[in-house]
């Protein structure tokens, strides 16, 4: 598959754009090493208008859900069939190890795959109302959908979001982040491949800061799936409210790992590492709040230092990688920003915040302790490999402090006592909890955040709510 060099629109490639050009650079080589073109308004309007007029002809909205799985099935075989190609794309773009860009561009097939075979389950409902006759809901697609995606996770977070709107016929304008755009942009012609008509789904690079407004106020688009940065979700927000468009956002976290003395210490230890430096910290579900029972307190920092002091650094195309760069020399400067400020504060840095002595934008993983929580470092979404470890004594005041944070995304419980694990399951604020376990993510399960972290769910059959709306219809009886 030959790197993708062009936008998508009405089902063909686009060469040049009115927004000039994206330079990517490599993360771990800091060299330029390839370029797409970058939409401007002007391709904005002609996606909105195509996806308008897709929605409206019924070629993809009025199909059969047989028929759109049908397509979505083959978009996933295509998937799987360039899947090496694919994850080395997207290795080499966001810096990420190769492994882990296999595993998402694998779970980005599966997420076609499961949507495919959900959408002909999906449904309105029959309601006995009390006036007699028959009243039924249905459930019909939006219109057009503009889905905005991130840079750290971009092949899954646009499956996330182009799965099930378009499973339930909705037509898509994908704009993936401007740092990042590639596994995006080789959809397109996967999807026209796999028989999706053309205009039904646009792609356009381009610069949040050119075209993020325009997009969202844009009057054709009616719904907005978002993922990114908490504020460009308030911002989204604010703008969609004009005309009521439907939202939802998926936004930051700074998600806690609680530890009680009554868990597995070890396995919690050795597990927490690639819970908050796995995607070199750039993970909104990063567990960078290490919560610890003060009575194991010493024990757990020694294994986790050493857990951490053992991860793999390197090149993302080695397979033997755990961590790779991180993504912009920008993310680099930040994240040794706070390790700066966390200093002042008085915060001792464990281990790491090192740079490598070689190009690329590489920085060894940072532990912190010794800093007050209410400090901004244990307060603040860093999305880098730095996480901050905080003592507790009682379980009340480990649930004020894994509550403590204007976020509610992920978070990990480790405990033996299933009544704590239960009781803790309601009162710790986190859309995703795992008990024992640092996972967040499975397919089938609704993914989201409480707080400031965002509003409606991703994956599993709820996610086919955000891309539906409700009508009721009611038969009299004679
Ligand atoms: P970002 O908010 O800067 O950008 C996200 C996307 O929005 C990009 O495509 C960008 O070009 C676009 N954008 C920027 N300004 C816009 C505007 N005014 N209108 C519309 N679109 C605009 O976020 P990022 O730096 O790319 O990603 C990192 C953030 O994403 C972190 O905060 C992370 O926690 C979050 N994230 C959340 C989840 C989740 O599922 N909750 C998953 C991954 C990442």
């Amino acid at each position: 598959m030959q790197i993708p060099d062009a936008l998508w629109l009405a089902g063909q490639a686009r060469s040049s754009a009115s927004g000039g050009w994206l330079e990517l650079i490599d993360p771990s080589t800091e060299e330029v090493w390839h370029r797409v073109p970058a939409a401007g308004t002007a391709e904005v309007d002609e996606a909105a208008a195509l996806a308008d007029e897709t929605f409206r002809n019924g070629v993809w909205s009025a199909a059969s859900p047989y028929q759109r799985a049908t397509v979505l099935f083959r978009l996933a075989a295509l998937l799987r069939e360039h899947s090496e190609d694919l994850a080395r794309m997207e290795a080499r773009n966001v810096g990420k190890p190769i492994a882990d860009a296999r595993d998402e561009v694998l779970g980005a097939a599966k997420a076609f795959e499961y949507y495919a075979g959900g959408i002909s389950r999906f449904g309105g409902e029959t309601i006995p109302v009390s006036g007699g006759g028959f009243d039924f809901t249905l459930r019909v697609p939006i219109g057009v959908v503009a889905a905005i995606v991130p840079w750290n996770f971009p092949c899954p977070m646009a499956a996330w979001k182009c799965a099930p709107a378009l499973a339930t016929g909705n037509s898509v304008i994908l704009k993936p982040a401007s740092l990042t755009p590639l596994t995006a942009l080789a959809l397109g012609p996967l999807a026209e491949e796999a028989g999706l008509p053309a205009g039904v789904l646009q792609i356009l690079a381009g610069r949040g800061s050119a075209i993020g407004d325009y997009l969202v106020q844009h009057p054709l688009v009616r719904k907005i799936a978002f993922t990114g940065e908490t504020a460009t979700g308030a911002r989204i927000l604010s703008l969609a409210a004009a005309d009521i468009k439907r939202v939802s956002l998926e936004l930051g976290g700074k998600s806690p790992n609680v530890i009680f003395a009554d868990a597995d210490v070890e396995t919690a230890a050795a597990r927490a590492p690639l819970a908050v430096f796995g995607n070199t910290g750039q993970d909104c579900c990063a567990r960078s709040r290490v919560i610890v029972e003060a009575s194991v307190y010493d024990r757990f920092l020694d294994a986790f230092v050493a857990a951490t002091e053992a991860l793999v650094l390197g090149e993302p195309l080695d397979e033997a990688t755990q961590v790779g760069p991180l993504v912009s020399a920008g993310q680099r400067a930040t994240s040794e920003d706070y390790l700066a400020l966390a200093r002042s504060e008085c915060g001792r840095v464990v281990c790491g915040g090192e740079r490598l002595r070689r190009k690329g934008w590489f920085l060894t993983p940072a532990i912190v302790d010794g800093l007050p929580s209410d400090s901004r470092v244990a307060q603040e979404e860093i999305f880098g490999p730095v996480a901050c470890v905080l003592p507790f004594g009682t379980e009340d005041e480990a649930v004020a402090l894994a509550n403590g944070v204007r976020y509610g995304l992920s978070g990990s419980l480790w405990t033996r006592d299933l009544d704590r694990a239960l009781r803790l399951s309601r009162r710790l604020e986190c859309g995703v909890l795992s008990v024992n376990t640092n996972s967040s993510v499975h397919l089938e399960a609704p993914f989201g955040g409480l707080k400031q972290s965002g509003m409606g769910r991703d994956l599993g059959m709820e996610a086919l709510r955000l891309y539906t709306e409700v009508r009721n219809i009611y038969v009299a009886s004679a």
